[in-house]
């Protein structure tokens, strides 16, 4: 354990950075970084019609426009060309298969070209299947690939110069925008047309890009996984509960009567509710139904504080508080734990573990 721990802490060195012409050391012995793309559309890949933008290039158009570190190879897979917003539960399943492919072969890392419309929600989810030390990288653009001052070049390059370094290995699924990196975990769109489009409120960068160099911001931590088996599980429909003011529990429970096997609330402030949804929640987990807490606020963790429809109240009805996990990012987890043999279990595994272990839940 402790050989383990000096191992992960030796990958840390502050403001070590691989530059051009400075290829990191390789992983797998072949001497050279090899990477694969996969590209599965989004603006970064898109170009205007008639009928408005659509995502038409292919994952080589991508690279040829952009620039690859020096010693590194990189392999092109096409796996989708769509928008983002149009992606399917059978699509996310594909997405983790082909992950997994190219992680079974030679590379030192993975970059995926996507949509930023649920990047995060895509990251997140290899992020939870994804033991292995080896980066995956997603990246994309706020500007089409015709338009004339195009983004997603420069978004490939730090992409590939991130999957590239040895200072990427151990911390799971990242995603790299504008020049910054973000872990998976915390990663959120906060802007829907400028080119710093990500952030990860109360959690911030973990990897900067600056002219093709990386440097670590912060320690590489790998973080916990989930058993999935791409091949079988079935990936159930979670609803997302947004409280508003007067909210009432009608679709909270119009989405179990239409099949939702889990709820997520969008609550407010740290993981407050009111009575009416409290007790839809209580009738829910009583049902098997399990309800994850969230916030409607960007950062800061739920903590179940309050009585009279509050937090304490939810918790008390059955409810599971998912510390600082955005909705949405808070809904792939609960899918996920829902193809487990005991859901429960492994969602309240997942949100104490600190480290590395695969959830054995
Ligand atoms: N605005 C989005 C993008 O960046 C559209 C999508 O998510 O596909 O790519």
């Amino acid at each position: 354990m402790v050989g383990l721990l000096s191992w992960v802490a030796s990958l840390y060195v502050p403001g070590r950075q691989y530059g051009r012409g400075q290829a990191p050391e390789a992983w797998k012995g072949h001497g050279m970084p090899l990477i694969q793309l996969v590209a599965t559309g989004g603006t970064i890949a898109s170009r205007s019609t008639a009928a408005g933008r659509q995502a038409q290039a292919t994952g080589a158009e991508l690279l040829s426009r952009s620039t690859i570190p020096e010693g590194a190879e990189v392999r092109v897979v096409d796996l989708a060309a769509k928008g983002s917003f149009a992606w399917q539960h059978s699509d996310l399943r594909t997405l983790i298969r082909s992950a997994r492919e190219q992680l079974a072969g030679e590379a030192d890392g993975v970059v995926i070209t996507h949509g930023t419309d649920t990047m995060e929600e895509l990251a997140f989810l290899l992020d939870l299947v994804h033991a292995d030390p080896r980066p995956v990288v997603f990246t994309g653009a706020q500007r089409p690939f015709d338009h004339p001052a195009p983004d997603g070049p420069a978004n490939l390059a730090d992409a590939l110069a991130v999957a590239s370094s040895p200072l990427a290995r151990n911390r799971g699924v990242l995603l790299s925008f504008d020049g910054y990196v973000y872990l998976a975990r915390g990663v959120t769109k906060v802007d829907t047309l400028s080119a710093h489009a990500f952030d990860a409120p109360g959690r911030g960068p973990a990897l900067r890009v600056a002219d093709g160099a990386v440097s670590a911001l912060t320690p590489a931590a790998r973080p916990p996984t989930l058993r999935f088996d791409h091949g079988t599980a079935e990936l159930p429909k979670v609803d997302v509960v947004p409280l508003y003011v007067g909210a009432d529990a009608a679709g909270l429970r119009a989405g179990i009567e239409a099949g939702a096997r889990g709820l997520v609330l969008a609550a407010f402030g740290a993981g407050n509710a009111n009575p009416g949804i409290v007790e839809a929640v209580r009738d829910a987990a009583a049902d098997g139904v399990p309800v994850l807490v969230c916030s409607r606020v960007p950062a800061g963790p739920v903590v179940p504080l309050y009585t009279g429809g509050g937090g304490a109240d939810l918790l008390a009805a059955g409810a599971v508080f998912g510390a600082d996990l955005n909705p949405w990012q808070g809904r792939i987890l609960l899918t996920v734990a829902l193809t487990l043999p005991d859901p429960l279990a492994a969602l309240r595994v997942w949100l104490e573990a600190d480290t590395t272990k695969e959830v054995r839940a």
